[in-house]
Parts: C-alpha cells; structure tokens; sequence
C-alpha cells in the first residue's frame, strides 16, 4: 500500500520541523516546503539521507503544488515579536496569501487540512484563563498586528473552506512553546534567557516582569498536534500547557538550571504586550485525551544542550 504523504508549510522552522519529526515516525512521506525567511535548513539537516522526506524551498505566498498529498499542515509564518516586527508585510502575506494556497492544496487533492494558529488570537486577554470561545481583545493597528490579525483572518479562511467547500480542516491554537530548535536570536524570551545565562550576560526581563505566560515543552505541544490531526474537530483547540509563570519566575528558573550568576536587568515593556497568558485546555483533554507532562524546569534541562550548542556554534563565528 502507498504510504500516506504530507506537506509541512514552514517545515524548516522550530515547530514545523519537530512536526515533520512526528509525522516520519508515524510513517508518513513528508514534504517540508519552507522559503527560509525565519525556517533554518539546518533543522532538517537529520533527515537529508530519509527516503520518506523531502525538502522543497519555496514562498506559499506564491500558489504551490507539490503533487498529491493526504494532509496540509500549515506552519508557515514568522512566529516571534522579532521576526514578525522586522517582516510585518511578510508576515500578513503569508498568513492571508499563503493561507489560502495551502487551503487550495487541500481543496485540489481532497486532503485534511491543519493550521497552526495562535494564542496571540486572544491578544490582551480580557478572560482568563483563555477558552476558545473567548474572541480575543487585540489591538487591530498595533505592532503586533501583523502577526494577530493574520493569524487571526487565517482561522478565518479555514473556517470559510470548512463551510464553503467542506474541507475537512482543524485549527489549533499555540501557546508559548519551547525547546530545542528554537533560533537563539529570535528574540523570545526562553532563548534570550538561555543565551544571556549561558554567556554571563544580564537577563532582560520587559517590564516590572510580573506579565505570565505558559511555557509548553515542544515535545508536548507536537504530541498535541498528532493527536488533534488524527481527530474531526473542526473548531480551533487551545494546545498549551495551562502553568503559567511571571517571567521573573521564569528568568530565576533559567539562572538555577543553568547554574549561572547573571543579573537581572529591567528594560521597557513592548507596546502591547500581553499581561498574562494561560490556555484552558478543558477542550483538548476531553476531544483528544491531551495534557502536557512535561514541567517548566525538565524542559528547561531538556533544552540545556541544545542551548550551549547554539551559544558556542554562535561564539566560535564570531
Ligand atoms: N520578554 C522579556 N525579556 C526578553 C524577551 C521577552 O522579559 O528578553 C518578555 C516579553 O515582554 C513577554 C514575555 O517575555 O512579556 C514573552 O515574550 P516572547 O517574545 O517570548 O513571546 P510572546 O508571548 O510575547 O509572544
């Protein structure tokens, strides 16, 4: 029997390329397509020599078409306030255009479709913790609007495919996630503190450093996306891990972790910057059986390695 094949949308980028990871071992032909905005060859790097994957480099914001395929996983798009702050337009290209060229791969082959989406859907949450019934209290012309309102015209799109031509799509929503992979200049605030610990440089922590988020160890999260893939829920599931940390908590987590006697430094506070965060996961523990296992402080030592690689590659460059 021929082996069931998907495309990853943004396989080249931290999460689309632990997806592609998850789909090979649950034997499938995977094939990344990435343009390598903010994805890194090097993540796929493991899998050069995997006759079950391909590597395709090219922007969705053009319409693409890979052959046939059995699912659409679409990951592409900047996804940290750096990298969609510096390819706004990119960003809001990407997440209309391009969600509708993935949309329309789905549509051709009679495929699944699912999209990542985000908790940046809810902005600045009024409700908390947020549940997926909550529509979000975003700022529509606000720095970060490139990235919400894309995604948030995305979930859009695919609710219309959903609608209009019976695609059998499912959207899911991501929190803060974490792990090996993740760019360490991509100015979040687990990679920023890793670095700055793991090179005795001051954390910067935004603000007085009592806004929360809930960090998701990425291992977790894909399992939630696996799971999620393989259910027919069409309505967007909220896949996090519902512990939420004020980021000073966060930033004593990564000095003792990593042993490091770095200070901390306050700097000023994003515009827009969400106060808290924290997924309700009621709907993804009942629909698909889900919840993290994995703490803050074992994914953090989990990404130890991963980290002091990346400070080292990154020194011995310079
Ligand atoms: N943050 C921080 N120092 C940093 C990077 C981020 O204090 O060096 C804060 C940021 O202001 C936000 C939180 O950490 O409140 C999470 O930021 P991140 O960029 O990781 O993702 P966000 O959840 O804002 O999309």
């Amino acid at each position: 029997m021929n082996k069931k094949r998907a495309v990853v949308t943004g396989g080249a980028g931290f999460l689309g390329s632990h997806l592609c990871d998850a789909l090979l071992a649950d034997g499938w032909n995977v094939v990344a397509v990435d343009n390598l905005l903010t994805g890194r060859r090097a993540n796929l790097e493991h899998l050069e020599n995997d006759s079950a994957f391909e590597f395709v480099e090219k922007d969705i914001c053009e319409p693409f078409d890979v052959g046939r395929v059995d699912y659409v996983f679409h990951f592409a798009s900047p996804a940290s306030p750096v990298d969609y702050s510096i390819h706004g337009i990119e960003t809001l290209k990407v997440g209309s255009l391009g969600t509708f060229h993935a949309l329309d791969v789905a549509h051709k082959y009679g495929a699944k479709f699912l999209i990542s989406s985000t908790s940046e859907c809810y902005g600045d949450p009024l409700e908390h913790p947020q549940k997926e019934t909550y529509w979000g209290h975003v700022n529509p012309i606000g720095p970060r609007s490139v990235y919400d309102e894309a995604k948030r015209f995305s979930e859009a799109v695919t609710m219309a495919y959903w609608r209009y031509h019976k695609l059998d799509t499912r959207i899911v929503r991501i929190f803060n996630t974490y792990g090996p992979r993740m760019q360490l200049n991509d100015g979040r605030v687990v990679p920023n503190f890793m670095k700055q610990a793991l090179r005795g440089d001051e954390l910067t922590v935004y603000g007085d450093g009592n806004q929360t988020r809930s960090f998701c160890y990425v291992d977790d999260e894909i399992d939630g996306f696996m799971r999620l893939a393989k259910s027919d829920q069409p309505l967007p599931v909220n896949i996090g891990n519902p512990n939420e940390f004020t980021i000073l908590e966060c930033a004593k987590f990564v000095l003792e972790i990593t042993g490091s006697k770095s200070k901390i430094r306050h700097e000023a506070l994003p515009q827009d910057d969400p106060r808290q965060r924290r997924p309700d996961i009621t709907r993804a523990r009942r629909l698909l059986g889900w919840e993290p296992k994995i703490d803050l402080a074992t994914g953090l030592r989990l990404s130890l390695d991963y980290f002091r690689k990346a400070v080292a590659e990154e020194t011995a460059v310079k």
